[in-house]
């Protein structure tokens, strides 16, 4: 041990958290940089603050503050809640780093003396996140719990003082001072990370489920009003049905951008959770190659004779690897009697090998949850289907109509079914990639067949049960001399151990923020940036430009691209799509690293994008710019041009922060640093340009109109 960490470890002992009364009736956990505050009277959190600079995230505690709400209900139906205001004061129990809080004998309606409540909040020495795990014991005859809401946060944040990040839709959007209740499902597009950040200016707090099994859960906010997290149990309804803190609750303050907290996030999930457990991309042998490369997507619908003609013409003018997402490839109407593909349409098996021969990446569409209620076959089916609480199976219907029943992903018959379909796809036709439609998009459906042998309800058994079936599929498209790519639709994160890429083709605007990515590169692959294509050439070149920075593939746009009055677009695609072909160490195996703004002026564009909610004006700079880090250690900084003149962006690089994390080691490796070597590379040529010191510094270019550039600073080592 050296000296220097000799010290840093007394430090943090002696500044590590207590739990200590206070002299009224409030209760603080603090580790000497924040505290959380408990109100005696009620157990509820009175506040959260970081005392380093005395910034409270608490605008409105109320009298009688919140910290769990419980529902529980019998087979009848009835419902009852319980929350902890209402129950008497429980006991506070403190101990070093930690505080218990419990409510014993609590009554629910006729029965006295059958729910005991506990509730611990403990810091980690040496660590700035308190930890909140709530264990709920029933022992009703009658009532089985049915969903725990915690932790509830009483007036949390403000509507005039508050921004909210959260991972919804497809990047993650920035809510300013959002008036509005927001709401999102995990794990679903519309919550596919469980964590969400409160921004104040640059005062960050951190709120996650550390949850490596993935339950489904909603996280709820509404500033200034209440912030809680609503998670559904297992053996729903069952009576006597208990909840023992299956994941812990992180809570943690952070001085800087949503940045910070996404990296905070990423920390947790690369190094706990089962979905990056086989590595980044650079180390995993189970991701084929093909996916990783893939710079421009096509979306075409149709028999051989449409979509492969213009899947080649797409090739030739891309000249980089590119992929089609075919859908239609089978005889079947769409959404209609699923799940028999075959046979699929005259000439589809040839056209796919003579495309996979040109290197491209030929990808049908299936979906992996649904079958045709409607099918004869469906008899056999049914027992593997999801059932309702009474016993019916669920069924969803989309445009076709036709009733679609949810299939159980923990029973083998689907399981095998999906695996069958897969392999018929790989062998008689010879594709080298299947998109398995729904998986990481819709949320966990409860089922409640009790010959299943999952829990009743809800519970992580819906991701184990993908998890099981995806296992053997993704074995078997990665042995045997095959490299056949996994993809799903959105980018719901605990799939992605078996899913190699993500379709992000849901709305986009103008507030959201890289989020997926800040977390998720080098770990995944996302692709599509298809929301702007109807909406002219600006619209749509603002929405590669952005999205290209961001890391995603691009593309996903239909066969109309290659029409003669789409050129410009395309032609802005291709030069996007050969610049990210030539920095695949940054874009596939590197990190996102910072959103850059420039420190001059640069005009704004304005469009239109397909927003949720409908299309909608969007305005951005016209010079959108990412800084990530490559596999190597040097910083690259992404720049693309939407507009049609050339414009001139300066921006502030500093060495200390680019050039290695965490920043505690920059300050030493900067040291060893005698210069950064700088190249900047365009898709069709790279230049050296003049070394700068490794500093801070601010650096200018020239980014030319509707093109795309890499500035890679590689840092020179001091011999
Ligand atoms: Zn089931």
């Amino acid at each position: 041990m050296n000296r220097l960490f000799r010290l840093t470890a007394l430090v943090l002992f002696f500044t590590a958290a207590f739990a200590q009364a206070g002299g009224d009736d409030n209760i603080s956990v603090s580790n000497g940089r924040s505290a959380i505050t408990f109100s005696r009277a009620t157990g509820g959190i009175l506040d959260i603050s970081n005392l380093d600079n005395g910034h409270s995230f608490i605008s409105m505690p109320g009298d009688k503050p919140l910290l769990w709400r419980l529902q529980f209900r019998r087979k009848n139906g009835e419902e009852i809640h319980l929350n902890n205001s209402e129950a008497l004061s429980p006991q506070c129990t403190t101990k070093t780093r930690m505080l218990t809080l419990e409510w014993q004998n609590l009554t629910l309606g006729e029965e006295s003396k059958v729910i005991d409540v506990r509730v611990t909040c403990r810091f980690q020495s040496g660590n700035d996140t308190a930890y909140l795990n709530i264990w709920v014991d029933n022992r009703s005859t009658k009532y089985g719990l049915w969903e725990v809401s915690f932790p509830v946060v009483t007036g949390l944040g403000g509507p005039d003082r508050s921004d909210v990040a959260m991972g919804r839709g497809t990047w993650g959007t920035l809510y300013h001072h959002p008036k509005e209740r927001l709401q999102g499902k995990y794990p679903s597009h519309a919550l596919p990370m469980q964590f969400i950040l409160v921004q104040e200016n640059r005062n960050g707090l951190y709120l996650a489920a550390h949850d490596a099994r993935a339950f489904e859960k909603s996280f709820i906010i509404e500033a200034g009003k209440e912030f809680r997290v609503d998670t559904p149990v297992m053996d729903m309804g069952v009576p006597g049905s208990d909840w023992s803190a299956p994941y812990p609750f992180a809570l943690s303050i952070y001085e800087g951008s949503w940045m910070e907290g996404c990296k905070q996030y990423r920390a947790w999930v690369t190094r706990e959770t089962p979905w990056t457990k086989k590595g980044s991309l650079e180390s995993r042998k189970d991701v084929p190659e093909a996916i990783t490369r893939v710079t421009a997507w096509l979306c075409a619908s149709g028999g051989p004779e449409e979509v492969a003609p213009a899947v080649k013409q797409f090739a030739e003018a891309i000249g980089t690897p590119v992929g089609v997402h075919w859908y239609n490839w089978h005889q079947i109407p769409f959404d209609t009697y699923y799940p028999n593909y075959f046979p699929t349409k005259p000439g589809f098996a040839e056209a796919v090998r003579d495309l996979t021969s040109r290197g491209i990446t030929v990808m049908p569409y299936i979906n992996s949850r649904l079958w045709d209620s409607g099918n004869e076959n469906f008899k056999e089916a049914s027992p593997a289907a999801v059932k309702d609480a009474t016993g019916d199976v669920t069924i969803e219907t989309y445009g076709s109509g036709a009733n679609l029943a949810v299939m159980c992903p923990t029973q083998p018959l689907w399981q095998k079914k999906v695996e069958e379909i897969i392999q018929r796809l790989g062998t008689e036709c010879g594709v080298n990639a299947v998109y398995l439609d729904q998986i990481a998009s819709a949320p966990p459906r409860w089922c409640f067949d009790p010959q299943h042998g999952h829990p009743l309800g809800s519970g992580s058994w819906w991701v184990d049960g993908y998890r099981d079936l995806l296992k053997p599929i993704k074995r078997w498209c990665t042995s045997g001399g095959r490299s056949i790519a996994l993809t799903s639709e959105n980018n719901a994160e605990p799939y992605m151990d078996n899913i190699d890429a993500n379709l992000i083709w849901t709305e986009r605007s103008d507030t959201e923020i890289p989020m997926i990515t800040a977390v998720y590169s080098g770990y995944s692959l996302y692709f599509a940036s298809n929301r702007a294509f109807q909406h002219g050439d600006v619209s749509y070149c603002m929405c590669q430009a952005r999205d290209f920075v961001w890391g995603t593939q691009l593309g996903w746009d239909g066969v109309d691209l290659l029409k003669p009055e789409h050129e410009p677009k395309l032609k802005f695609l291709v030069r996007l799509a050969q610049l990210r072909a030539k920095a695949a160490d940054f874009m596939v195996y590197g990190e996102l690293l910072q959103v850059l703004e420039p420190i001059n002026s640069v005009p704004t564009l304005s469009g239109t994008w397909n927003k949720p909610g409908g299309d909608g004006p969007v305005t951005l700079q016209a010079v959108q710019a990412a800084l990530w880090r490559s596999r190597d250690g040097d910083a690259g900084v992404f720049l693309a041009n939407a507009d049609t003149e050339s414009q001139t962006y300066t921006f502030d690089f500093d060495s200390a922060a680019y050039l290695s994390v965490p920043p505690s080691v920059a300050a030493g490796r900067i040291r060893g640093i005698s210069k950064l070597n700088v190249e900047q590379i365009s898709p069709d040529r790279s230049i050296e340009l003049p070394p700068q010191q490794a500093s801070r510094f601010t650096y200018t270019v020239n980014v030319p109109a509707r093109d795309a550039l890499l500035l890679v600073f590689h840092p020179v080592r001091r011999k």
